[in-house]
């Protein structure tokens, strides 16, 4: 099913690369549409309904693109642009993963809880740690889990080279950058204020729970080298650490009932698929954005149990169909790289 093109008004190929992003993710748009009543007020949610809606009933076959207007969301979110972005103008050029937040945090304070979509937007939850070598005392920011920031979103930073003879042109995938973003970091030089030690720091990221639709942004400007290739991983894994207080109380209500208990604070395997990829061409002050999309995978005709879907390139109006490699191993770095990648998690 070829998905709708959106045409460019202005220069909304930011705003149209995102849309079509989120719209690949079928959790996000199923619980945009199951959400009849969510954010009923709110006029970001209704266009950005209406639009997933259209999108999802103008999909065609194997025949040419439909084209879709988002004009009437970029205008319902003109303001929030502003507030929150500082963006005056969204017709003109701005950044995609900028939209996407203000988008995605204007979705999450009209969806009340509890519904599926708010459940989507602030799906995951992590905080840092820092613990002194010397010493071992450690220090959680925030030290409430409670005050601990939602996160759809995480922004990677570039790995080391692992060695000075790793060439920069080596590529590296999605998930060796997510597995580098969550792997402890030790800084030296650092005083410790439990035990005074001038000592080494190990931080590292501490998760309580994966988001269902996780969106991996590599910055198009600064740290990274825009010549290393980065081939988004089309699956991965992440252990998520099990939820203590939820085996406690589940191992207290069986001990209560003589009943053994079942549950555990054991962790779980979160197996996260590619669903579509928002890249950019050109400089960031001169560039196009477009999004690579997979229709939603279907069962295969033949009842084997195979599945099937297929990978689009969605450049404003233009949609076209496109192999699978040209996705998930771009050849020419510079040329089209992959900004945010976003997955849909099943915990299994
Ligand atoms: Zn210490």
């Amino acid at each position: 099913m070829t998905p709708p093109g959106l045409c460019n008004v202005g220069n909304s190929c930011y705003a149209n690369a995102v849309l079509q992003g989120l719209a690949a993710v079928p959790i996000f748009g199923e619980a945009i549409l199951a959400d009849v009543a969510a954010g009923g007020r709110c006029a970001v949610s209704q266009e950005v309904r209406k639009l997933i809606l259209d999108m999802k009933l103008t999909s065609g076959g194997s025949g040419r693109a439909r084209v879709l207007n988002p004009t009437s969301v970029l205008r319902a979110l003109a303001p929030e642009l502003r507030a929150q972005a500082g963006i005056t103008n969204p017709m003109l050029p701005q950044d995609a993963h900028e939209l996407m937040c203000v988008l995605l945090l204007v979705l999450s304070k009209a969806a009340p809880h509890p519904s599926k979509l708010h459940k989507i937007i602030t799906g995951g939850q992590m905080r840092s740690v820092m613990g002194c070598t010397a010493c071992k005392k450690t220090w959680a920011s925030p030290p409430r889990w409670e005050h601990a920031q939602d996160y759809v979103c995480i922004m990677l930073t570039p790995p080391p080279l692992t060695s000075v003879a790793t060439p920069i042109s080596t590529p590296i995938s999605s998930s060796q950058m997510l597995r580098s973003y969550m792997d402890p970091e030790t800084v030296g030089g650092w005083t410790c204020e439990a035990c005074h030690e001038t000592t080494d720091v190990v931080r590292r990221v501490q998760l309580r729970r994966m988001p269902k639709m996780l969106a991996l942004c590599v910055p198009h400007v600064g740290a990274f080298d825009r010549s290393r290739p980065i081939h988004p991983s089309e699956r991965f894994i992440v252990m998520q650490p099990g939820d203590a207080a939820a085996a406690a109380a589940a191992a207290a209500a069986a001990a209560a009932s003589s009943a053994s208990s079942a549950s555990s604070a054991s962790p779980r395997r979160v197996m996260y698929t590619l669903c579509s990829v928002v890249s950019h061409t050109g400089s960031s002050t001169n560039g196009h954005y477009t999004a690579y999309s997979r229709t939603p995978t279907t069962p295969l005709s033949d009842g084997g149990g195979g599945t099937l879907s297929s990978w689009y390139l969605c450049d404003d109006e233009s949609v076209k169909s496109v192999p699978s490699d040209t996705v998930l191993f771009p050849s020419d770095a510079a040329s089209r790289r992959p900004y945010i990648m976003f997955y849909m998690g099943v915990v299994g």
